[in-house]
This record gives structure tokens, C-alpha cells and sequence, in this order.
């Protein structure tokens, strides 16, 4: 593997992928470990890790919930295992957004570059997105909302992990975070990472993107060269 590597880190919802109805696997994760019933689509999730998502859930619906790390990974198994059957038995689709798979493979045949996530989902239900999306298998150690609640302590984490993974040291200016949120940005600049932006998220328009002033700023990945080419210039 690489002596000097470049590391991408992907978020997924509305970056990489997109669920259709991934409410339903959510609430259902959350009547199981706290009794009580929640809507995630109370809220709005985008950029926020799932202990947030959680707790907003919770302060929307008046329930006062407190909760340990046990229950914390009490509700990752339970999502788990209702995403795993809200996909396979439907009505949960999980789906690349357009553009995404082709940039996965090209970005994968590049010497040096490795691939990872940067997400405020937990890290089971990351990874059962990632395979459902078609994309898994090409995307390495990450950082999760089962981590940290604290979407800009992801970045290091991850940073740590390929460090580890590689085995040598990995500054964060070998890294990069590809976004849809303003949040994704901001954990890029706290932990003093360069930033591409993509208004494929459900929430922020290209045009609200742009007066953050990321780095780069893409429309979608349909594109695969510009994608790569604009990926590649946020290194060196
Ligand atoms: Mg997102």
C-alpha cells in the first residue's frame, strides 16, 4: 500500500446513497429499546449523527428519555436488524445516487487513493447502506455516529483508523471530506481537512452550498471525470 496516501471520506446520505423509507427501520429500532414511540421524520437529520438524531427525536415527541452506552448499543443491534429486514422484505431501498458507483471504481483503480466514510450513522447501519448501494466493498475504515454524537470528532477518528490500518503516520492534509451539509464542512475545517461539497443532499440547494465556499462544490457525480479531477486537485 501506499507510503504517501491520499484518503477520501465520504458521507453517505445524500452523498453516496439515498434511502426510500429508512424512517421505517429507524422507528422501529427505536420502540424496541426505549418503549416509546418516535419519528424520525419529526426532524431533520441531515448532517447530524444519530445520538443527535436521537435525541431530537425524543425533545420533538416530549419524551424524556435518558440513556446509557448500553442502550446506545442496545439500539444498534435493533437497527440493525430491522434495516436488514426492512431491505430485504421491503419497503426500505437504499440506493446510489447517480454518478456514485462510477466514481467508487474509477477512485479505486487510482495508486495511493483510499476510500472511507465520515458518517453520523452508526456504524452497523453504514455498513449494510454501503453493501445495499452496491458500493461496500470498496470503501475501508471509517468514523460513525456510533463513535461519537459529535459530527467534528469524526474526522480525526477515521484519520486514526487508516493511520492504524496503513500502519505510518497520516496527516489531514492527506485527507479530504465529501459532503451535502454545512456540518460536513465544518468537521472538515475543524480538524483541518479540505472539502468538496455535492447538492445532492435533500436539504441544501447548490446555490446555498456555494456561499459556504468549500473548497470545490459539484451539482452531483454524474460527471466522473470532473469528480475525479476536482477530487484530485484538493490534494498537494
Ligand atoms: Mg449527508
Amino acid at each position: 500500500m501506499a507510503t504517501s496516501p491520499k484518503i477520501i471520506f465520504f458521507d453517505l446520505d445524500g452523498t453516496m446513497l439515498r434511502s426510500q423509507d429508512g424512517h421505517v427501520a429507524f422507528n422501529e429500532a427505536i420502540l424496541k429499546t426505549f418503549g416509546v414511540p418516535g419519528d424520525i421524520r419529526t426532524i431533520r437529520p441531515d448532517g447530524k449523527t444519530d445520538p443527535i438524531i436521537l435525541q431530537e427525536i425524543f425533545d420533538a415527541g416530549g419524551h424524556d428519555v435518558e440513556w446509557s452506552p448500553a442502550d446506545t448499543a442496545s439500539f444498534s443491534a435493533h437497527l440493525k436488524e430491522c434495516y436488514i429486514r426492512a431491505i430485504s422484505e421491503g419497503p426500505t431501498r437504499v440506493r446510489a445516487l447517480p454518478g456514485v458507483p462510477e466514481l467508487v471504481r474509477e477512485l479505486n483503480r487510482l495508486p495511493d487513493l483510499c476510500l472511507g466514510v465520515v458518517t453520523g450513522n452508526m456504524e452497523v447501519t453504514a455498513r449494510l447502506k454501503l453493501q445495499a448501494a452496491g458500493v461496500g466493498e470498496h470503501i475501508g475504515p471509517g468514523a460513525f455516529g456510533s463513535d461519537s454524537a459529535v459530527r467534528n470528532d469524526l474526522p480525526a477518528i477515521a484519520m486514526e483508523r487508516w493511520s492504524r490500518h496503513l500502519n505510518i503516520p497520516v496527516e489531514p492534509g492527506q485527507c479530504v471530506i465529501v459532503g451535502d451539509t454545512p456540518r460536513d464542512l465544518e468537521a472538515a475545517r475543524t480538524n483541518g481537512m479540505k472539502c468538496l461539497l455535492v447538492a445532492t443532499g435533500s436539504y441544501h440547494p447548490m446555490e446555498e452550498l456555494r456561499e459556504l465556499g468549500a473548497e470545490s462544490l459539484l451539482p452531483d457525480f454524474s460527471d466522473t471525470r470532473a469528480a475525479v479531477d476536482a477530487l484530485l486537485g484538493l490534494f498537494g
